[in-house]
C-alpha cells in the first residue's frame, strides 16, 4: 500500500522509521535482528535510505593519493524486497540524484516496481565530502524535482528511450524532503518553500521532513506551507540525540539549531548514557506533542540503531 494511503486509512498517528543499508560485510540477519523488536510498534511502512560514498585508495607504496572515486552504497532495493518479504511491510525506498544516470534511475525504477514497491521518497543527495556544492551525474539530475518529473514519466508509462504503447507501468507514491529550518543551501525560508510547493505541485503527494528538535519550528513550518497552498500530508522526521558528541555534530552536519533547554540539560551530562536518557527523554516529548498537534505519522531516523527508537515507541504509540 502506499504511503498516503496508509495515512488515510490510519484511525491514529502512525508510527514509522528509517534505517540505512549496512556497510559492506554485515548481513541481513543482523539488520533484521534490529528492527524486529519495532515491529511490536506496527510501523505502516520503512523507508530505507540511498547513499553515495567516496573511496580513496593510496599507493600502498608510497602513500601518495592514487585514486579517488565514488559508489553508490548497495543493498537499498535489495533490503526493501527483504524486509516487505521478512515482516509483511512495506517499504520505501529513497531515490536520490547523485550519482545516477536518468538511465540508471530508470532501471532502478523499473526493479522497484517488479518488487511491488508502491513508493519513493524522491531526494537530490548531499555533495559528498570532496565536493564543495553537489555535483550531478553528467547525465543525471540537478535537482529533486527533476528526478520527480522523471518518476511521474514513468507513473505515466514514458520511458526514457521508447516510444511504447499500451507499456506496463508503475504507480509509485511520491514523497519529498521538507526543511523546517531551511535547506542549507536556500537563499531563504520563502525561497525553500516555493521550491516545496514546485514540487508537491509536479506531483509529490507527501513530505518528510529533516530532523528538528524545537516543534514549534516544525508547527511554523506547516503553517507556512499550508498558507502557501501545499496541502499534503507533512511528516515530522525524528532523532533522539544518543551521545554527547551529537551536540555539535548534528547541528553542523543537518544545518538546525538545538533548543536551549535541551542544551542546557546535555551541558548537566557527564557520559554518553546520561546524554542518551536526556535525548530519549526530549524525544518523547516531542513525539507527545507532535500527536497531539495531529501529526499523521512520526518517522524516526534509525541511524541504525533501533534501542532508542524503541525506549521511545514504548512510551507514545
Ligand atoms: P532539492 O529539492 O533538489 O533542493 C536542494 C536545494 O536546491 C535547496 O536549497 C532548494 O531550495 C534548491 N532547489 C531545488 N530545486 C531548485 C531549482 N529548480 N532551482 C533552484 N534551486 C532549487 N540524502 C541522501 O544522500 N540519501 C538519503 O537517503 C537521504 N534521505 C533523506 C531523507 C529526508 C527525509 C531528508 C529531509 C533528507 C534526506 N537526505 C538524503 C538528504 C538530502 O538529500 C539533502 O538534504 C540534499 O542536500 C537536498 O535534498 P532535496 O531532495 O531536498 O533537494
Amino acid at each position: 500500500m502506499k504511503v498516503t494511503e496508509h495515512i488515510n486509512n490510519a484511525k491514529k498517528t502512525l508510527f514509522s522509521f528509517e534505517i540505512l543499508p549496512p556497510l559492506k560485510g554485515q548481513n541481513i540477519e543482523t539488520l533484521f535482528s534490529n528492527i524486529e523488536p519495532l515491529m511490536e510498534f506496527k510501523p505502516p511502512f520503512i523507508d530505507v535510505t540511498y547513499h553515495r560514498e567516496e573511496y580513496v585508495y593510496h599507493d600502498k607504496g608510497n602513500g601518495l593519493l592514487e585514486k579517488r572515486t565514488t559508489r553508490k552504497r548497495p543493498g537499498t532495493v535489495g533490503i526493501c524486497a527483504a524486509i516487505k518479504n521478512r515482516f509483511d511491510i512495506d517499504t520505501v525506498p529513497h531515490i536520490i540524484c547523485g550519482g545516477f544516470s536518468k538511465e540508471e534511475t530508470e532501471n532502478a525504477l523499473i526493479d522497484l516496481d517488479f518488487l511491488g514497491i508502491d513508493s519513493v521518497l524522491i531526494l537530490r543527495g548531499d555533495p559528498i565530502k570532496s565536493e564543495s556544492k553537489f555535483i550531478p551525474d553528467p547525465n543525471g539530475h540537478t535537482y529533486a524535482i527533476e528526478l520527480l518529473e522523471q518518476v511521474v514519466q514513468m507513473n505515466q508509462g514514458k520511458y526514457l528511450d521508447e516510444d511504447l504503447k499500451d507499456a506496463s507501468h508503475s504507480n509509485f507514491c511520491m514523497g519529498v524532503a521538507g526543511y523546517p529550518e531551511k535547506h542549507f543551501e536556500a537563499p531563504s525560508m520563502k525561497s525553500d518553500i516555493k521550491i516545496l510547493k514546485k514540487k508537491v505541485e509536479a506531483g509529490a503527494e507527501y513530505v518528510v521532513t529533516q530532523m528538528f528538535f524545537d516543534n514549534q519550528k516544525y508547527f511554523e513550518f506547516v503553517e507556512t506551507c499550508r498558507k502557501e497552498g501545499i496541502n499534503v500530508p507533512i511528516i515530522p522526521g525524528l532523532k533522539p540525540i544518543t551521545s554527547l558528541r551529537q551536540m555539535s555534530a548534528l547541528p553542523r552536519t543537518f544545518f538546525l539549531d538545538l533548543p536551549d533547554a535541551l542544551v542546557d540539560e546535555l551541558e548537566k551530562c557527564k557520559t554518553n548514557e546520561a546524554a542518551k536518557e536526556v535525548g530519549i527523554d526530549w524525544c518523547v516529548q516531542q513525539s507527545k506533542e507532535l500527536i497531539e498537534f495531529g501529526t499523521p505519522c512520526l518517522h524516526y531516523y534509525s541511524m541504525g540503531k533501533s534501542d532508542p527508537i524503541y525506549r521511545i515507541a514504548e512510551r507514545v504509540f
